[in-house]
């Protein structure tokens, strides 16, 4: 007989086989899986209680907290959707997506309710805000109002597997944010692979970083709950309260974006300080450079998973393997390999396409979009059906990432197709000379973006934040750059900024910076 796959049965594995043991740790509160089922069940009948149906939209606008993970849990009983916030969006970003989203209720942290507040009034289906961690005028207590509803357990909702557990909205580094619906059955599926690939043990303490609004933490409130991990929320990016968390919990893994890590290796390698504790692996996107892999493996002595992955798969799409199964003939070897993305998930097929449609050979070199195909795609953009079958096609998701594929069937991020600068004919990733660009010493931070050109049709620019008293000019870079680049994938201009525009997730919005070069003309760099 067919068993729906429902995010609940997590918490109930939980439940029975762990649970006296710690699930949350946040803050000075710690919770068992047992202590957390009977807040879940409060919830639940809070919302029953406010008329959230099957199907309806509730959001959430809070940091990571047991308040955001029993949310995941309080939600499915009631067969409603979770739509969780970006908590450093605009006022007006705000209004777009919950509006746009038709949640009904908001739960929001007392701060971040502030952010709410100017637009409350422009608010056309949320009826109710609970905020949390305090009080707010026109708003319920969450704490006051969970504890009036009894914690027996709760009649759930029945539900298929198709139906809807996460409408989650994309980081709008390309555009518009656009909503991403997520069954029970990817987020699921996508559990069950990810729980594999970084084999997660009810010895695992999670330290929570990665934002859980994002994707819902990459899955990890699923996962970690499945296997009766213990789970420590990080509220905020706060590098020597993490290193000092990871000690005193003995934190065997975590998830964070490589800019975060990199301020938690600044930190450690500034305080030197020689710390005691089981982390085994960090799991980080975003392409970071293989000396950057190198640094945190030699510094800090944490194992690197790369992995690549979408908002519409639930995320991960590939992983890079463990040390053991990354065979290299030394360590820069191996980082080089670890830069690259890996292999695929269990149940994902990944496919690099060119632009007729085949397949590209499996040699390192050739350029194409990756597609995927699998039960942790998404079910469509909400309210976006030119989206989304501009983006499904012949059942493949098409990323709009470009990529190579190895003789080992490896993938390596080459770009976004977006982002991608053509010249003369020649495709050059704008990812690699930006890499090339950030070994200098004086270079902070770099985009470089395609700009117009009357030869070549478009040509590299880098638009470079230096140091603070550097004196650093463009022939200096390019001399710079000769060093490592083949001589026409060197920028052909440059301009100096004190910052670059960037998402709520810290995405530079290279969209932004072509603005400027692309006014009167047509094409796709405009966006
Ligand atoms: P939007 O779709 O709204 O423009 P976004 O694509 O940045 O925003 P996300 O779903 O959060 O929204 O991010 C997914 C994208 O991040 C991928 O399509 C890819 O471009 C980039 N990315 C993710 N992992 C990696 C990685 N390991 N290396 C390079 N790029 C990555
Ligand atoms: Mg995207």
């Amino acid at each position: 007989m067919h068993v729906p796959l429902i995010l609940t049965d997590f918490l109930d594995r939980a439940v029975t086989l762990y649970g006296n043991k710690t699930a949350v740790i946040d803050g000075e509160r710690a919770l068992t899986y047992k202590e957390v089922e009977k807040r879940v069940n409060r919830l639940s009948r809070g919302l029953r209680s406010l008329d959230i149906k099957k199907g309806d939209k509730v959001a959430y606008l809070t940091p990571n907290s047991l308040e955001m993970y029993e949310g995941f849990y309080g939600i499915y009983q009631t067969g409603a959707i979770m739509t969780s916030l970006n908590t450093r969006l605009r006022p007006d970003d705000y209004l777009f997506i919950l509006n746009h989203s038709e949640s009904k209720v908001l739960f929001a942290d007392t701060e971040l309710y502030q952010l709410v507040e100017p637009i409350r009034d422009r608010l056309e289906s949320v009826h109710t805000i609970i905020v949390q961690g305090g009080s707010a005028e026109g708003c319920i207590d969450y704490e006051e109002w969970l504890m009036t509803f009894t914690d027996e357990s709760f009649e759930r909702e029945p539900l298929e597997e198709t139906d809807i557990a996460s409408l989650l909205y994309t980081s709008g580094t390309t555009g518009d944010p656009k909503g991403v619906l997520l069954s029970h059955r990817s987020n699921y599926l996508h559990a069950l692979s990810t729980m594999h690939h970084l084999r997660v043990s009810d010895r695992d303490t999670l330290l929570h970083v990665l934002p859980m609004f994002h994707v819902n933490g990459w899955g990890s409130p699923f996962y970690y709950t499945a296997n009766g991990a213990t789970q420590v929320m990080q509220r905020k990016v706060d590098p020597k309260q993490m290193l000092e968390r990871i000690e005193e919990h003995q934190v065997t893994i975590m998830h964070m974006a490589p800019t975060v890590l990199n301020m938690v290796l600044q930190e450690s390698l500034h305080t030197k300080s020689t710390f005691d504790h089981p982390l085994r692996i960090v799991i980080a996107g975003s392409a970071p450079p293989p000396a950057f892999i190198r640094k945190v493996e030699e510094e800090l002595g944490w194992e690197f998973i790369h992995v690549y992955g979408m908002t519409e798969i639930s995320p991960l799409v590939t992983t890079s393997q463990p040390r053991e199964n990354t065979p290299a003939e030394d360590e820069s070897a191996y980082a080089r390999l670890k830069a690259k993305t890996g292999y695929e998930l269990i149940g994902t097929k990944v496919r690099v396409f060119d632009e007729s449609g085949d397949e590209v050979p499996h040699d390192g070199k050739t350029i194409g979009e990756i597609a995927v195909r699998s039960n942790n795609v998404m079910e469509g953009y909400y309210k976006n059906p030119e989206a989304t079958s501009a983006t499904i096609r012949d059942g493949w998701l098409y990323t709009g990432d470009m990529a190579v594929i190895d003789e080992q069937g490896y993938m390596e991020i080459v770009d976004r197709k977006k982002d991608v600068i053509i010249s003369g004919g020649e495709n050059i990733s704008s990812i690699e000379v930006e890499a090339a660009l950030y070994d200098h010493p004086d270079i902070m931070e770099a985009a470089v973006i395609a700009v117009p050109h009357e030869k070549w049709g478009e040509v590299p620019h880098a638009v470079v934040v230096k140091r603070p008293d550097a004196e650093l000019t463009e022939e200096d870079i390019v001399a710079f750059a000769n060093e490592k680049l083949a001589r026409f994938k060197i920028p052909k201009s440059f301009s100096f900024a004190d910052e670059l525009p960037k998402t709520a997730s810290g995405k530079i919005q290279k969209v932004v910076l072509r603005k400027e070069f692309w006014k009167d003309k047509e094409g796709k760099m405009i966006n």
